[in-house]
Formats: structure tokens, C-alpha cells, sequence
């Protein structure tokens, strides 16, 4: 293979949203006239997707219960995972959450308080509804209204998502809105979550209004203008959406739409180079030559294929944190359930020192997650809160968790099934440093050899995309700047 056409034949080694998405931006850049583009995917597992998976339980009633195992929608304010959809054919498919009964509770000395109305992520924008809420204290509320005059940080330095916040709005505001809120997406400590890896807007707001309250408002009102000028178009789309039998749709599609070499139960097991490429050794012994790498999989295991090709990439990539965590669905009767259900879910501040992280009132959250006269509940566990409940046995597990429900929530009515999914070193943690750790990675991977996905730039979904995309425009570009 001449250094001219390099590189024709691409390996992707991973089978999640991530390295499927390579191989369809791969595919579209045939489009754009790199007509001879192929490309390999290898995921070790017997199913495609990774992360995301859907389990459809029949035999309740007039539909399933869809139960996610991992994520249960994507936002849609970062378009990346929207766009995908539209151009897969799935626009029609898009299931958005039931807006109309929005409401996050926070537990708060074990009562679920709802979060105030007009709270942008973590910072009151509407005066009066903050100001009736029982969640802050009078005097934590005062500290977070000190955000106005309080001066801003100018340089780009990381910090703690627990240092900005404390910094700008106050412990409370930190405790109640901000860990379980923000860190709770992360799975996350406050401490060590890096601020420019996971909220970077809020420095930059700070930078441009002086103060996180002014800047939301301004923000808030920048986007009704906004919608008031688009209402006549299209309904505004829902801030977090999924499809209607599930996530897993996102990858079925994708998977029927992918014309590539795509080889499920086949793990890459080394990686070397050879002359203008490389070769992947399969775990079946055979091997696989190649022109470029995509790794799109945990960085732990990029790390293990790349020790002997480039040992300093190696190195570095075993510096990204992981933690584990899991996800129980339990389902009910509604004639038994003695309970509104009218929100979403509660966050749980790692203060009340509970055994789960979080609950989602999924069936309320979703239109089609339960059938007729039935209703689905999801506790999400694990992370540096509490390790130790993802090895816990599956039967101890459901009592613990039946326990908290009764207490958070009042609710003994007894479930019809459950479902456990535990997911071992499956969370990265952006820890403070992270962007610059992620660019020295990059720094140090060989010629066209590259890595994307949840641990570097983004752990959602349309992030995740978003780097497939990257990705795929710098192999593209590596190629057209070579010379003929
Ligand atoms: C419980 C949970 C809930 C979540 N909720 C949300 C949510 O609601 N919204 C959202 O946007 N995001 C959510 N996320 C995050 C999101 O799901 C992930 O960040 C994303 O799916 C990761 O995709 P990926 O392709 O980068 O990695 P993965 O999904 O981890 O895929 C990597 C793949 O590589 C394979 N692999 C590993 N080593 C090899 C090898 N040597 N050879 C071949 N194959 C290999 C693995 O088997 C795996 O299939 C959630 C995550 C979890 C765990």
C-alpha cells in the first residue's frame, strides 16, 4: 500500500455506540469521494452496542416493559446523537420525556423536596420560586445570591466542580443542587471532578457575566427569544429523548444500516506495526492488517493492546479513573402502588448517605416504558459511594433496595420482577487535569492510530458521536494532506 492512499482499510476495535458511529462517518466519507474507504469492526461481545442495551419484558399486559440497562435517553442540546437519528431514518422513532410532569425531587433529611422552578442546572434564575423553596436554608440562599457580586476567575486553570461551586454559590448550594445533580451524571465526587472536562460553560460564563445568577438569566431569556422565534417551524424538542421501544433501536439501525467487515465475538488481542500499517492479532490467533486504528474502548483496555507499540501512550491512558456501578428496574402493579409518581425521579445528595444514588420514576418519565395499569421504578447504585453494592448478591441487592424505596418513598407494594445490571469499571472519571491528560494521550499515540469515546472527551452519548465524527474527519484529513 503506498503512504499516498493511506489509509484505505481502517480497524475499529470496539462495538459501542462509538466505534459503530466511526464506521458510519466512515461510510459517509465515501460520499465526499474517498470511494475506496473500508473498514473493520471488532467487538469482543456477542451483542452490539455496549453500554446501551434494551430488555423488553412481555406477558404483564397490552405491551413489554422496555428496561434499560444503561442510558435511557440523550440530550439533545448537543446535537450529535439527534443528527445521527434524523439520518438513520429514526426522527419518526424519537420518544421524548413527558414534559408536562418534569419535576426532580431532592432528598433532603430524608424528605423529597422538589428542586425550585427556574433552576438552570445548579443556578436559580426566577426569584420568587427560589426564594419559597424549603430545599436551601435562608442563610445558604443568601450565600448563593453573593454569587453577583463576588469577583470572577479570569485565567484557564482546572478546578474541582467542588471548588467552583463552593467558590461561587456556597457549600449548600454544593451539597443539595450541585453533587447530586452534576456529579450524579458523572458518577463523580465533587472533590475531583474536573470542571473544564464536565461543565466548562460555567467558567465561561463566569468569564463573560461576572456571575453565574446574571449569566443564566441572560442565557435563559437569549433562548426564549430564541423558541418564540422558532415556534412557528417544529415543537421545540424535549431536552432529553429516547425512542420508543428503547435505546437499543439507536444501535439496530445503525448496525442494519453499516455495509462494513462487522465481527461480533472477535476481540483484538495485540496490536503491532508493520511496514505503512499495522497488524491486530485476533483472540483466534489469526491476524488482520491494517492502515489505521480506531480504539473505541475502555482506555484500561486501550492501554493493555497499545503497551508494546507505543508504551508512553500506554502509560498515560492508564491514568484515567474508573468506577463501577449498576442499575436495578423493578416493576409493579399500579392498583397496588401507593404513590403520585409526579416527577421524574430523586437525586440523592451523597450527605443522606444512602444506599442508592438515585431513582427514576421511569414510566412517568417516559410515555410506552410500561404497560397499561403498570409501573416501572430504576435505582441507579455503586460509584465511589457505596463500591460495595455492585458485588453485592442479587438477592440482598433487591432487599437493600426495597428498603429504600419504602423509606424514601413510602412504597411496600411488591414488585413483579427485577432486573440487576452491574457494569464493572465501566465509569471514567474526569478528574481534575482531565482535558490534559486526554491531550497528552493524543500526543503520544502513534502515526493513525487514534482514540475516541467516553473516557476522553465526553461520556454521553452525542459526545461520544461527536468524537466518532472527529475522529473520522482527521483520518480524512491526514489523508487528503498527503502528498500524491
Ligand atoms: C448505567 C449507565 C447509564 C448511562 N446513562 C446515560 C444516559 O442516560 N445518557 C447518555 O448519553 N449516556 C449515558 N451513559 C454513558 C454512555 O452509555 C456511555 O458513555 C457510552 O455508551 C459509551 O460508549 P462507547 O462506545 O464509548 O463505549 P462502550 O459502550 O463501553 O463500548 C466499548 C465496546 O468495546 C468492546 N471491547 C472492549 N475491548 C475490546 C477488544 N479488545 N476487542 C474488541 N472489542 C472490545 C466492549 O465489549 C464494548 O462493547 C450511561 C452509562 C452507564 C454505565
Amino acid at each position: 500500500m503506498s503512504e499516498a492512499s493511506l489509509p484505505p482499510h481502517v480497524t475499529i476495535i470496539g462495538g459501542g455506540i462509538t466505534g459503530l458511529s466511526v464506521g458510519w462517518f466512515l461510510q459517509q466519507a465515501r460520499h465526499k469521494g474517498f470511494a475506496d474507504l473500508h473498514y473493520t469492526i471488532l467487538e469482543k461481545a456477542e451483542r452490539w452496542g455496549g453500554k446501551i442495551s434494551t430488555d423488553w419484558l412481555a406477558g404483564y399486559g397490552d405491551a413489554p416493559f422496555v428496561v434499560e440497562a444503561g442510558p435511557d435517553s440523550f440530550i439533545t442540546q448537543k446535537p450529535w446523537a439527534l443528527d445521527l437519528a434524523r439520518n438513520l431514518g429514526l426522527e419518526e422513532r424519537l420518544l421524548p420525556t413527558n414534559d408536562e410532569r418534569r419535576q426532580v425531587f431532592v432528598l433532603n433529611h430524608g424528605t423529597a423536596m422538589p428542586l425550585p422552578d427556574g433552576l438552570q442546572l445548579i443556578v436559580p434564575t426566577k426569584f420568587a420560586p427560589f426564594v419559597r423553596s424549603p430545599l436551601i436554608s435562608p442563610l445558604g440562599k443568601l450565600r448563593m445570591g453573593l454569587d453577583l457580586f463576588i469577583s470572577a476567575r479570569k485565567d484557564d486553570e482546572d478546578e474541582s466542580l467542588g471548588e467552583f461551586v463552593t467558590r461561587r454559590l456556597g457549600a449548600e448550594a454544593l451539597d443539595k443542587i450541585a453533587e447530586p445533580l452534576l456529579s450524579g451524571i458523572y458518577n463523580a465526587e465533587a472533590e475531583k471532578q474536573s470542571l473544564l472536562a464536565t461543565f466548562p460553560r460555567f467558567r465561561q460564563i463566569e468569564k463573560e457575566h461576572g456571575s453565574l445568577i446574571r449569566g443564566m438569566v441572560a442565557s435563559r431569556r437569549a433562548e426564549t427569544r430564541l423558541a418564540q422565534f422558532h415556534s412557528g417551524d417544529r415543537r421545540p424538542m424535549s431536552m432529553f429523548v429516547s425512542f420508543q421501544n428503547g435505546m437499543q433501536e439507536l444501535v439496530t439501525r445503525l448496525c442494519e444500516r453499516l455495509d462494513g467487515d462487522c465481527r461480533l465475538g472477535v476481540a483484538a488481542r495485540a496490536l503491532d506495526s508493520r511496514t505503512g500499517g499495522y497488524t491486530v492479532t485476533l483472540d483466534d490467533g489469526r491476524r488482520l492488517a491494517t492502515d489505521a486504528l480506531v480504539l473505541a474502548i475502555p482506555s484500561y483496555d486501550a492501554a493493555q493492546l497499545l503497551q508494546s507499540l507505543a508504551p508512553d501512550a500506554a502509560r498515560k491512558l492508564e491514568s484515567i479513573r474508573y468506577v463501577s456501578t449498576g442499575t436495578i428496574s423493578l416493576g409493579f402493579r399500579a392498583d397496588q402502588f401507593d404513590h403520585p409518581l409526579d416527577g421524574f425521579g430523586i437525586v440523592i445528595p451523597r450527605t443522606e448517605e444512602r444506599a442508592i444514588n438515585a431513582l427514576t420514576w421511569t414510566s412517568t418519565k417516559f410515555a410506552r416504558r410500561a404497560p397499561d395499569g403498570h409501573i416501572l421504578l430504576r435505582a441507579f447504585f455503586g460509584g465511589s459511594r457505596s463500591p460495595h453494592m455492585v458485588t453485592t448478591g442479587d438477592n440482598e441487592l433487591v432487599s437493600i433496595v426495597r428498603r429504600e424505596i419504602a423509606a424514601i418513598m413510602g412504597v411496600t407494594a411488591p414488585h413483579l420482577f427485577s432486573r440487576i445490571y452491574r457494569y464493572f469499571d465501566a465509569n471514567p472519571q474526569y478528574d481534575v487535569g482531565h482535558l490534559g491528560r486526554v491531550a497528552a494521550i493524543e500526543a503520544a499515540l502513534p502515526q493513525n492510530v487514534f482514540v475516541a469515546g467516553s473516557p476522553y472527551r465526553g461520556i454521553g452519548i452525542p459526545d461520544c458521536i461527536h468524537q466518532a465524527q472527529q475522529t473520522v474527519e482527521s483520518i480524512l484529513n491526514r489523508r487528503a494532506a498527503r502528498p500524491a
